[in-house]
C-alpha cells in the first residue's frame, strides 16, 4: 500500500526520525498502561507503542486514508476512525490512562483544553507540540507565552519541557520548530477555591494580558472589591497558580 499523502488541512507532519519516536514513547513512564495515541498517521510512535507490555492500547485518527494504511500494517491494532475531539473517553477506559501524540497542530490548544476537562481521568500527556505551545505550556509567571493553558495545566499537572525538534525532521516540514513536553498528574484533587471561577478569573485575566487586574476583572465583570490593590495593579503573567487560587477565593467572598 502507498504511503499516505500528507493533507494540511488535518496538520500532517509527519515525523521521520526514528530516534526522536523512540525517545518520544520512551518519556512515557512504564507505568501507564492504559494509552490513548491521537494521530497516529503512518504509526511511526505506533510501533514502538504497541510493543509495551500489559498495555491497554488504542489509537484515534480522523484521516481515513491513515486508518486504512494502519489497518493494512497493523492488522491487530484497535485503531478508532474519528475526532479526538469528539471521542467519549469515558467509554473507551475505564480508569486512568495516558494521552501520547505528536499532535496536530491545527488543534493543539483544543487537545490542551480537553485534557484540561478530563484531568480527573488523565494520568499523564506526552507529546509533541509547536515549541510555541509547547513553552507556554510549561513556562512559570513573568514569562511571555505564560497563559490560560499554563495556569490551568499547572494546577493540576507538573509540566516538563523535554526537548526541542527541529523542523527537518518532518515531511513534509512545518513551518515552526517543535517540542516535546509530558504533563504528569500531580496530587491535586480540587482546589481550594471554586474551579468554575478559577477558569473565569484565568480566562478573564489573559483575555486582557496587556491590562493590569483592575482592569482586566473589571471588564469581564467580576467582582473585585475584596482584592488587595497590590494584586490588582499587576498583570496576569506575573501571578502564579497559587496566587490565581488567593484571588479567585477572594473574588468567591464577595459574591
Ligand atoms: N503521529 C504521526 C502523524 C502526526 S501528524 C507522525 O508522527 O508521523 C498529525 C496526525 O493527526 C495526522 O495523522 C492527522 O490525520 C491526525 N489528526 C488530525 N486531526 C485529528 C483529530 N481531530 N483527531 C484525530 N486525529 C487527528
Amino acid at each position: 500500500m502507498n504511503e499516505v499523502k500528507a493533507k494540511k488541512f488535518l496538520g500532517q507532519h509527519f515525523l521521520t526520525d526514528e530516534t526522536i519516536a523512540r525517545r518520544i514513547v520512551d518519556s512515557l513512564s512504564p507505568d501507564s498502561h492504559r494509552v490513548l495515541e491521537i494521530g497516529p498517521g503512518m504509526g511511526v510512535l505506533t510501533k514502538y507503542l504497541i510493543e509495551r507490555p500489559d498495555t491497554d492500547f488504542h489509537v484515534v485518527e480522523i484521516d481515513r486514508e491513515s486508518v486504512a494504511w494502519l489497518h493494512d500494517h497493523y492488522p491487530t491494532l484497535h485503531v478508532i476512525e474519528g475526532d479526538f475531539l469528539k471521542l467519549d473517553l469515558s467509554a473507551l477506559f475505564h480508569d486512568h490512562y495516558a494521552i501520547i501524540g505528536n499532535f496536530p497542530y491545527n488543534i493543539s490548544s483544543q487537545i490542551l483544553f480537553r485534557v484540561f476537562e478530563c484531568r480527573n481521568e488523565v494520568s499523564e500527556v506526552v507529546g509533541m507540540f509547536q515549541k510555541e505551545v509547547a513553552e507556554r505550556v510549561a513556562e512559570g509567571p513573568g514569562s511571555k507565552t505564560y497563559g490560560i493553558l499554563s495556569v490551568l495545566l499547572g494546577a493540576f499537572f507538573d509540566v516538563e519541557y523535554l526537548f526541542t525538534v527541529h523542523e527537518h525532521v518532518f515531511n513534509p516540514p512545518p513551518k515552526v520548530k517543535s517540542a516535546v513536553i509530558r504533563l504528569k498528574r500531580n496530587d491535586v484533587t480540587h482546589l481550594d477555591c471554586d474551579e468554575q471561577l478559577f477558569v473565569q478569573v484565568v480566562k478573564a485575566g489573559f483575555n486582557q494580558r496587556r491590562k493590569t487586574l483592575r482592569n482586566a476583572l473589571r471588564s469581564a465583570g467580576l467582582a473585585i472589591d475584596a482584592v488587595p490593590e497590590e494584586t490588582l495593579a499587576k498583570r496576569a503573567e506575573q501571578l502564579s497558580v497559587d496566587e490565581f487560587i488567593t484571588l479567585t477565593k477572594t473574588i468567591e467572598s464577595c459574591i
